[in-house]
């Protein structure tokens, strides 16, 4: 059986806002592809460029002295150069967003279940009554008790869980081919965001969506993610499978990343590690690997840029000089960080 094609693709994507020596290098070059059903993670530190990546995707960073160059193909077509009517019919409809902070989204003074039925009336034609029963239905499906009484409420009436819950089933109102979940599960606590996470893996296998997840967050990203891109100064570093990933990272950076999640197997005296210093600002990226101010183990060669390339199999890269003999006992160290 052949592959289904992907939904969602990025080819050399490369955002710049502003021009001259204020411009800043957003993203540069990111290509990666999300197929129906699968959920692909882009992960790594705030200002890294993945949410420019998600945001261009939805045409939401024209108009902002952006240039934007490469391909976003949805379905095969460009969304780069789709007009604003057709981004506006892509958006919200065949392709979702939601964001770490569901109030930023939901209006305040608008009762939730007459914001699901709006969403599915602007993008289907069907009855009101038959939107009203629909955005009932999907409240329940997304967990929320006694949902028609729930539909009333409005969005401070609820708690942060119910109402992220509330913007996947708003988000999921017209089945989206494609969901673009940003941080979804950040400002909850850990029993919620691991319910989250089982919904929109449920999302995926279920209704065959694509899922792009959004997070700095690799502990989320391990419990569903089926691939993985780490983006550091708006490139990739690293991507391969989850598993491959997480068993065998490759990339100093995604060393570091993985050393900063809370593991139930290290003593709770033990500090977190995070890693030194701050990503580059991404006006002043100059030649060479981004990372090697804050690498440990920048040596020489690391004054040229790394290309993004197999060292190990076919389907895990990486962007690293580090000679691949050399990685398992320098990852053994950065792993394994001292007692705090
Ligand atoms: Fe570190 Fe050099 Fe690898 Fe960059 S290329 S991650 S600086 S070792």
């Amino acid at each position: 059986m052949t592959d289904p094609p992907p939904v969602l693709v990025f080819e050399e994507l490369t955002v710049r806002f502003g021009k001259g020596e204020t411009a800043v290098r957003a993203v540069n070059g990111v290509s990666m592809q999300v197929a129906p059903g699968e959920i692909v993670a882009l992960v790594g530190e705030s200002g890294c460029g993945k949410s420019v990546t998600a945001l261009t995707a939805l045409g939401l960073t024209r108009g902002h002295h952006a240039e934007i160059s490469g391909r976003v193909l949805f379905d095969g077509r460009d969304l780069l150069v789709a007009s604003e009517a057709e981004l506006r019919a892509v958006r919200g409809g065949q392709m979702a967003m939601i964001f770490q902070d569901p109030l930023t989204c939901l209006n305040p003074s608008m009762r939730i279940g007459a914001q699901i039925e709006e969403m599915i009336n602007l993008h289907e034609d069907c009855s009101e009554e038959e939107a009203r029963h629909r955005a009932v239905m999907l409240l329940g499906d997304f967990g929320i008790p006694a949902a028609r009484e729930r539909a009333r409420a409005y969005p401070h009436e609820l708690s942060g869980g119910m109402r992220q819950r509330v913007m996947l089933a708003m988000a999921m109102a017209c089945s989206p081919r494609m969901l673009l979940a940003e941080e979804p599960t950040t400002a909850l606590d850990v029993t919620i965001q691991a319910q989250i996470l089982e919904l929109i893996r449920a999302l995926a296998r279920d209704r065959r969506s694509g899922v792009l997840l959004i997070t700095h967050d690799l502990g989320a990203v391990a419990a569903v993610a089926d691939r993985v891109a780490v983006i550091y100064a708006g490139r990739i570093v690293e991507s391969g499978s989850a598993a491959e990933v997480f068993a065998d990272p490759q990339h100093p950076y995604t060393w570091g990343l993985l050393a900063s999640i809370p593991r139930v197997d290290r003593p709770r005296t033990r500090r977190l590690h995070s890693i030194p210093g701050q990503p580059p600002s991404l006006r002043e990226l100059t030649e060479g690997c981004a990372f090697r101010d804050r690498c440990a183990y920048a040596f020489e060669r690391c004054s040229e840029r790394p290309e993004l390339a197999p060292r190990r199999d076919d389907q895990h890269l990486d962007a690293c000089h580090l000679p691949v003999h050399e990685r398992p006992a320098l990852r053994e160290r950065s792993l394994a960080p001292g007692d705090g």
